[in-house]
């Protein structure tokens, strides 16, 4: 009786180990098929697990302060960042940018620096990208230099490589600091382009500083700013029948208003009067005329503080990106 006992708990003993054998590999496999770079990564992550690597081995003419610098992707996107975002954004808002910095720096590069033809870049921000230097952000953040620049670095190595492509092309990843209600199509104010389309933007006055905001101007001042613009403007009459009709494009601001008898356009009368969007109302008052305007920027792709504001509500990276770029893909430099 003891002999067949023993042998059947044996076999029992071999069976079970090698289920758990198969099982072990069976979970290999599966764990290997898992698709990681299609998900966002969880926000547990150490950096280094986030990156894929691929800054460094990209290297930068960059044309700076006079000088012709060569650096690499991982040296350079710092600085850039720091120019851009304020640091004390969300860790998955500073990481979208740093996204857009490099896909837009890839771009750039690709279609060349118009001021610098020998560099792949410079810094000035009509031209190319705002940077900037260790020296003028140690004045800027004084005791939060070291601090606030490991925030920037860390967004740049947990994004390590990764950039936007639309059609296998790295995109244009313009962006601006806030938006009233929806972002611009960039055909509004540019070219149209597929992936700069306008989209819903969270952000509200309870999120962003100064996002309302008026700008006054004399009646004399404005009449002759609009003059000179537009000379067949009629503005002989009374100053309370010079504001005709104004129409609006999808995203809220303002497509055309018509003053003194012709029509001007949005985007024209902001950079007239310097009005911080071209999201406007205008008014007549006692001794002149009143702007009141919503959001900050050119309204184009990715809206700063809608990402902000996405980023505390849980959203990632990956998220923010698709949803202010979308239809675009992302891809690694190395590969
Ligand atoms: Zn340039």
């Amino acid at each position: 009786m003891r002999r067949p006992e023993k042998a059947e708990l044996l076999r029992t003993a071999l069976i079970a180990l090698a289920l758990l054998c198969a099982s072990l590999i069976l979970l290999r496999m599966l764990q290997a098929r898992a698709p990681v770079p299609d998900a966002d990564p969880p926000r547990t992550l150490p950096s280094e697990a986030i990156g894929q690597g691929g800054d460094e081995s990209l290297t930068l003419r960059v044309f700076s302060a006079g000088e012709l610098l060569t650096v690499s992707a991982a040296d350079y996107l710092p600085g850039v960042l720091a120019g851009e975002m304020p640091a004390g954004f969300q860790a998955e808002a500073l990481r979208a940018q740093a996204v857009a910095a490099r896909s837009y720096i890839l771009w750039k590069t690709a279609h060349g620096c118009q001021t610098h033809p020998e560099a792949d870049v410079c810094d000035e921000p009509s031209c190319c990208k705002a940077w900037c230097s260790e020296e003028a952000l140690r004045g800027k953040w004084g005791e939060a230099y070291a601090e606030n620049m490991e925030r920037m670095r860390s967004a740049v190595r947990d994004t390590d490589g990764w950039y936007l492509c639309w059609e296998g092309e790295p995109i244009q990843a313009v962006f601006h600091a806030s938006s009233p209600g929806r972002t611009e199509d960039s055909g509004s104010i540019w070219q149209p382009l597929p992936y700069l389309v306008s989209v819903e933007s969270p952000e509200t006055a309870a999120d962003v500083p100064n996002y309302r905001t008026e700008t006054a101007v004399g009646t004399e001042a404005f009449r002759e700013t609009l003059q000179r613009e537009n000379p067949s403007a009629d503005f002989s009459g009374d100053p309370a029948d010079w504001i005709g009709e104004t129409l609006r494009n999808e995203s809220g601001r303002v497509s055309s208003v018509e003053l003194g008898g012709a029509a001007f356009d949005g985007q024209t009368i902001r950079r007239l009067f310097g009005l911080r969007s071209a999201c406007f109302t205008l008014e007549r008052t006692r001794d002149g005329f009143l702007f009141r305007v919503t959001g900050f920027g050119h309204g184009v792709g990715m809206s700063q503080y809608g990402a902000e504001v996405m980023a505390r509500g849980g959203s990632g990276w990956r998220e923010i990106l698709a949803h202010y770029y979308p239809g675009t893909t992302l891809v690694n430099l190395s590969g």
